[in-house]
């Protein structure tokens, strides 16, 4: 087997490194999206790469025709030391737990794991602006990629969203933008991804079953800015206190954005007005009334993706437009349909306490809130107050409907339902004009679902029958 000079690996500076790549057999575990873009990528540009699933081949079938057609090989329903003898190097999808043998017994021998993440920056081309945080990642992203299509640069959005990195790494050229979204299981296998502009939103409790505690999973995040230097540029949220903490020590030209004070270089609020003041630049992205995107949060997303467009070289002005006509992303918020006076919202990817949080604040009280699903941990107390003052009736779906009844049965009238459409019609029984039912479950969806994409249209279908029903 050969390996890796991994001090070669570090000083390679020319931009398109497939040396990396060409004539090198590499294992691929886990076949999702990512895997599968990743294995697509390198036998495109002349690597050997073998994919391995834990998962049968049953379930596979769409990902592995696609293999086929491309001509890779493969292996299911386990990860065999295939992988072990003949790969130089493994990258692992983010969708694959931490630790699982495997890549336990490859780390034991020496042999390296990346992420998707890793592996298709070296193949890229591209300035980066990669967008972390516990939430409003994909909303900030697919806002920054529309920024640079109002601005008419060439460019994509990608991550989570759309595309995966791997299907359009090398298809932006160097003058061009990729708006990337960034997850911490990506972030956790990095070793000299390097974007030009790192934001990190937020950084709240979430995934505790993976990292163990808070200031683990804060310190993955934080690997987004880890291989800036003094020519990028770090966005970060100036009223969460310990992330201005986390981003202090970074070497990079830091943008801060902040609702709550006036920054003396950064993003921020003059009475309504979005104003910019940072190096040279200073102006302002029009009023918060003018952003179509509802809520507090939304507001953080747009300053973000804003001061990531002004970092980039855009004018105020295409910022400002598209402020004004992006409509949000599905899913998230979504406003679903009125029917007798009742207005539904769909914000299935509210998958912990603090995006539901958000999705509170943004709702007028005489809510009906269905919750529930498969809980990832976070402070349930923290709804409380926002529950009190907004919540007429919670409705309970999946595992974690005992829990969230234990936590909420004393502050508003709770009720469980079997089904998620079950929970739709209770909630248009119980429900008067003016009310809202708002699906935000604080939870992942895997119990029931297949993701929250399922989950989300399985509510919107909920609604699509209650108006059929009441047309008959
Ligand atoms: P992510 O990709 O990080 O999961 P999304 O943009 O998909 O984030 O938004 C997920 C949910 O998180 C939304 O439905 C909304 O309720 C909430 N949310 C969005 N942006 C923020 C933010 N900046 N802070 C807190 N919650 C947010």
């Amino acid at each position: 087997m050969r390996t890796l000079d991994f001090d070669y690996f570090k000083n390679t500076v020319n931009a398109m490194r497939v040396d990396r790549v060409i004539n090198r057999p590499v294992g691929i575990i886990g076949l999702a999206r990512s895997g599968l873009a990743a294995a697509k990528l390198l036998k495109r540009l002349g690597g050997n790469p073998f994919v391995s699933d834990a998962k049968p081949e049953s379930r596979l079938e769409k990902e592995l025709a696609e293999l086929k057609e491309a001509e890779i090989p493969f292996e299911t329903g386990g990860h065999t030391d295939k992988l072990l003898e003949e790969s130089e190097y493994l990258i692992v999808s983010p969708g694959v737990p931490k630790e699982i043998p495997i890549l336990e017994r490859a780390q034991e021998i020496g042999i390296p794991i990346f992420s998707e993440l890793e592996v298709a920056s070296w193949l890229c081309d591209a300035n980066l602006a990669a967008v972390t945080g516990s939430n409003g990642k994909t909303t900030t992203t697919t806002l920054l990629g529309r920024i640079f299509e109002t601005a008419r640069i060439e460019s994509t959005a990608a991550g989570n969203i759309g595309y995966a990195f791997s299907e359009v790494c090398d298809r932006i050229s160097s003058r061009g933008w990729i708006a990337l979204e960034v997850s911490s299981a990506q972030l956790e296998r990095i070793f000299d991804f390097h974007p030009h502009i790192a934001i990190v939103l937020n950084l709240t409790p979430d995934h505790l079953d993976r990292y163990g505690t808070f200031e683990e999973y804060a310190r993955v995040k934080m690997r987004v800015a880890e291989n800036l230097t003094g020519v990028d540029f770090l966005i970060a949220n100036a009223d969460d206190d310990y992330l201005v903490q986390l981003v202090q020590p970074v070497e990079a030209r830091k943008i801060f954005f902040s609702l709550e004070k006036k920054l003396e270089s950064g993003i921020y609020l003059e009475d309504d007005k979005i104003v910019f003041h940072f190096g040279e630049l200073q102006g302002d992205l029009g009023s918060r009334k003018d952003l179509s995107i509802p809520g507090p949060h939304n507001l953080y997303n747009a300053m973000a993706a804003g001061a990531a467009a002004l970092a980039a070289g855009v004018s105020s002005d295409a910022i400002k437009e598209t402020f004004k006509t992006f409509g949000g992303v599905e899913h998230r918020l979504e406003y679903v349909d009125t029917i007798n006076g009742i207005r539904y919202i769909n914000d299935s990817k509210g998958t912990n306490i603090d995006s539901v949080w958000y999705a509170l604040q943004s709702v007028p009280e005489n809510t009906i809130l269905i919750m529930g699903g498969k809980y990832k941990g976070g402070e349930l107390s923290r709804l409380n107050e926002l529950i009190r003052q907004k919540i007429k009736h919670l409705i309970l779906i999946g595992e974690a409907a005992e829990t969230f009844h234990d936590a909420y049965k004393n502050i508003v009238p709770v009720g469980r339902a079997e089904t998620l459409e079950d929970a739709v019609f209770s909630a248009a029984d119980i429900g008067h004009d003016g009310d809202t039912v708002l699906l935000s479950p604080a939870c992942a969806s895997f119990d029931m679902f297949k993701d929250f994409e399922h989950r989300g249209q399985v509510f919107k279908d909920a609604v699509l029958k209650l108006k059929a029903r009441n047309k008959e």
